[in-house]
């Protein structure tokens, strides 16, 4: 492992400081994903700023009926508080679905949506990766892809070679459910505070597969808020694994339901917790059906490109997330599908 300076600051703001003014310094959380990378040579900062006792680790009312969850609050405090199990069903679930007990003792709100990939070759430092080692290739190409995307792939890629190539998807459960709630992330950067929607966080791959989201360097998360949801509200949250704990998702899907629409995010499918937006619209204002549901999800996923590989592929993804959509819109629906 490449030796590295640790620091503990007083507060957010020097914390903020110290990582803005060296591009070669990363933020530390539960540490459960970066001390990984830091053992494995994927991550080698020069500096690691440990913000885990700096922000906050309190779950507190907005007074809009809403709730905001502080970056340090644990995977495991978030899952067993009783307003995120009373109103926000999606969630504890998502949590729960994540990791191991212990890992969840330790990993935080802040740093569970900014965990990077669980695609092999980014852990294998000894193999081409874009996302890793910006430039020198896309290994999942044509490899392991069981894991990998279908969709946000733009239409001229995957070419192994080309520097934009990535098709790696993002791996938080927690992510899923959060972009199907819309919460927003509360951001302290060099430049101030700001505050932008949960689906905007992660970004596809676009010309830098090496950037996982919009944060800029040197931005901490501070806390995420969980908007009000409509009294009518019911959401849930299906993962399908290859073994019943200590997996990532193969395909997840996070679902919240009201009176006038339905909000559906999918996990394992793309470099982001992807919303399904095309079939959200379909689905607005009309009853649950099988076969509107199946329809509309046939019109999300007629842009998925499934990716060949040396383990058969992940073309199983497309009806896989079919089946997990109408599977998780039928608890939420109860009779109607
Ligand atoms: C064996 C194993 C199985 C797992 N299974 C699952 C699973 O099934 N589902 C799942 O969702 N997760 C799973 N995980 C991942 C685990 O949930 C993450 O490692 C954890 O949530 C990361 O949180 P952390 O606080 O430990 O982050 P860290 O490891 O401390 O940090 C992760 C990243 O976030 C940055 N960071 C941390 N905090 C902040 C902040 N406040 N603001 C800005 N940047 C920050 C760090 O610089 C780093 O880049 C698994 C992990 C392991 C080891
Ligand atoms: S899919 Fe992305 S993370 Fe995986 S090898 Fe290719 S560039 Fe690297």
């Amino acid at each position: 492992m490449k030796p590295f300076a640790y620091a503990r600051p007083a507060d957010v703001a020097e914390a903020v400081r110290e990582v803005a003014a060296d591009p070669a310094a990363v933020f530390l959380g539960g540490g459960t994903n970066l001390v990984d990378h830091l053992r494995l040579g994927v991550a080698t900062p020069d500096r690691v700023v440990d913000v885990r006792r700096l922000t906050s680790r309190e779950i507190t009312d907005t007074g809009d009926g809403g709730l905001r969850v502080g970056a340090a609050v644990t995977n495991s405090e978030l899952a067993a508080d009783p307003r995120i199990r009373a109103h926000y069903r999606v969630r504890a679930p998502a949590v729960r679905a994540g990791a191991s007990g212990q890992l969840r003792n330790l990993a935080t709100t802040g740093g569970n949506p900014l965990q990077r990939t669980r695609c092999v070759y980014f852990q294998d430092v000894t193999t081409p990766c874009n996302k890793r080692f910006p430039g020198s290739g896309c290994s999942a190409v044509g490899g392991y892809t069981r894991y990998h995307a279908i969709l946000g792939i733009p239409a001229a890629l995957p070419d192994p070679t080309a520097p934009e190539t990535c098709i790696a998807t993002h791996p938080s459960d927690m992510a899923v459910a959060l972009a199907a709630l819309d919460a927003q992330v509360e951001v302290l950067g060099p430049a101030g505070a700001r505050t932008l929607p949960f689906p905007d966080l992660h970004r596809l791959p676009g010309d830098d597969p090496s950037r996982d989201t919009v944060l800029e360097h040197g931005e901490l998360i501070t806390a995420i808020d969980l908007p009000p949801l409509a009294p009518s509200a019911r959401s849930a949250y299906r993962k399908v694994r290859d073994r019943a704990s200590y997996a990532f998702a193969l395909v997840s899907v996070a679902a919240v339901v009201d009176d006038d629409s339905v909000r559906i995010a999918l996990g394992g499918v793309a470099h982001k917790p992807w919303r399904a937006s095309r079939a959200e619209e379909i689905l607005r204002g009309r009853p649950l059906t099988e076969d509107a549901v199946r329809a509309a999800m046939e019109a999300e996923l007629a842009a998925a490109q499934p990716q060949p590989g040396i383990d058969g592929g992940n073309g199983f993804k497309i009806p896989l997330v079919t089946r997990t959509v109408v599977a998780t819109l039928r608890d939420l629906a109860g009779e109607e599908l």
